[in-house]
């Protein structure tokens, strides 16, 4: 008898109940990635987390091997290839760690037939800090303002202690048909767009813990100007976090340790931006479909313009003539992140300035972002937009000359993405800021009424 364990965004070897609970049955064990890109409820990977994965993936492949173990690799529809997987190899047992978008009904379902024909099947919680159920108001119903819940989340039982790696993840002797990875073309050929990628990131867990340990102990104590884009000054962890290379577990724990003392009064701040990320997975899992519905459905009545393409291409590749918009949308294109700050901003400007449907930007930055995270985007989009859950009110519309004032006074972040922004070369702006202003509120004034 063997156990299949079907990775999703746990892309690693510590604190992955499912995988530890495997290696511990002293049987085979058979881990299966599938490359979703048909499974309903799941996203498919946009183009910069593809390149994330292939090389993620690159590295769990090998740490599996290390430890004796083998990473099945299928495509398309998730629940048919662990059937087809837990078949082939006369499975007894499949474990996974949960997710929470709507790819769980798919879950629930294959659990379902799995167990009908006598297969045990257990999933486990290993990406959130709580189970997006287990936090209601005094009402009974789920939060939709962030303060109080991450008052109840802190209220609540302290987050487990992080798992150990399994020593051994034995392998059976006949291995399921597994794709080969270089064949699933995850990597950009021609042109080939990934050479900033390359030279900011390294994916996979090694990096990730890396990563944390050296934000611990570094950068978090410098966290009060985590608001200043030219400064390193946060964590960099998200992209990992979204492919599960790192729990939150891990970094709760890490963060309770041992921190220089400039580190500690940072501490809190620093976890409920983790507690951030729980809210959106939070309210995602109760929303019908955060990446195209408004939560505020008022908004369903806001007059959303027609940008022309080319304009809209001004924004996505940074030519819009405001140069910390133009410095955000070039570092996104080249590094596949952008930081926070500048995320803001550059969404503000798309969704109030130029007055485009922010399912438009949502989908630009789910294309390019390494990080993209199906709660986390399309979360943090209706915040801006004003849609959202605890969103910014719609009229708090930024202005981005004030706050590149504000945020990079010495101008750094700007001349490092956009240095001709000075120049006669470098563009008028698209749109008249205070103008556009007025007509995005003249816009809001039909949400108001409806
Ligand atoms: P740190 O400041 O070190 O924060 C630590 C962790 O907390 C992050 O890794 C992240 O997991 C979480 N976090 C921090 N801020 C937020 C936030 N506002 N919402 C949710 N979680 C947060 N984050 C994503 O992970 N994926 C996305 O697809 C994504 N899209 C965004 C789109 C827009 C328009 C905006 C305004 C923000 C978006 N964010 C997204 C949130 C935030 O910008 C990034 O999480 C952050 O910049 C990552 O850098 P870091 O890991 O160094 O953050």
């Amino acid at each position: 008898s063997s156990t299949v364990v079907w990775l999703r965004r746990d892309l690693r070897l510590a604190d992955n109940p499912a995988l530890l609970a495997a290696a511990e049955r002293e049987a085979p064990v058979i881990a299966v990635y599938v490359l979703e890109d048909d499974t309903p409820g799941v996203r498919p990977l946009g183009g910069a987390s593809r390149w994330w994965l292939h090389h993620s993936l690159t590295q769990l492949a090998a740490r599996l091997a290390d430890r004796g173990g083998t990473l099945v690799l299928r495509r398309g529809n998730g629940p048919e290839q662990v059937r087809d997987v837990v078949g082939a190899a006369g499975a007894t047992r499949v474990f996974w760690n949960r997710r929470y978008g709507h790819g769980r009904h798919a879950d629930a379902e294959l659990k379902e037939g799995l167990r009908a024909g006598g297969v045990e099947v257990e999933s486990f919680a290993a990406n959130l800090l709580s189970e997006p159920w287990t936090i209601r108001t005094g009402e009974g119903r789920p939060y939709q303002v962030f303060t109080p819940f991450w008052k109840a989340f802190l209220a609540g039982p302290e987050p487990r202690v992080p798992l150990p790696e399994p020593a051994d993840i034995p392998a059976p002797s006949i291995r399921p048909a597994t794709d080969q990875l270089a064949d699933w073309g995850l990597l950009p050929t021609r042109p080939d767009w990934a050479g900033g990628l390359r030279e900011t990131w390294e994916p996979g867990e090694v990096d990730a813990a890396r990563r944390l340990e050296e934000f611990a102990t570094g950068a978090l104590a410098e966290y009060h100007r985590r608001d200043e884009p030219a400064v390193e000054g946060t964590s960099r962890l998200s992209p990992s976090l979204a492919f599960g290379e790192i729990s939150p577990f891990q970094i709760w724990h890490r963060l309770h340790q041992d921190l220089p003392d400039g580190a500690r009064q940072n501490q809190g701040k620093f976890l409920s931006e983790v507690g951030w990320r729980e809210f959106h997975h939070h309210v995602a899992f109760h929303a019908e479909d955060l990446a195209q519905v408004n939560i505020r459905r008022q908004f369903d009545a806001f007059p959303w313009g027609e940008a022309p393409e080319e304009e809209l291409d001004r924004w996505r590749y940074g030519q819009t003539g405001i140069p910390l918009v133009d410095a955000g949308m070039r570092e996104l294109w080249h590094t596949g992140s952008m930081h926070n700050r500048v995320r803001m901003v550059t969404a503000s400007f798309l969704v109030k300035n130029l007055l485009v449907d922010w399912r438009v930007g949502e989908q630009w930055f789910w294309d390019t972002l390494v990080d993209a995270d199906e709660a986390n985007n399309p979360g943090n989009w209706q915040w801006v937009a004003g849609s959202g859950a605890d969103a910014a009110p719609y009229f708090r519309i930024f202005n981005p000359l004030t706050q590149a004032q504000k945020f990079d006074p010495g101008g750094q972040y700007v001349r490092r993405w956009v240095p001709e922004a000075e120049s006669d070369d470098y563009p008028e702006p698209i749109v008249d800021l205070a103008e556009s202003r007025r007509t995005a509120l003249d816009a809001y004034e039909l949400v108001k009424r409806s």
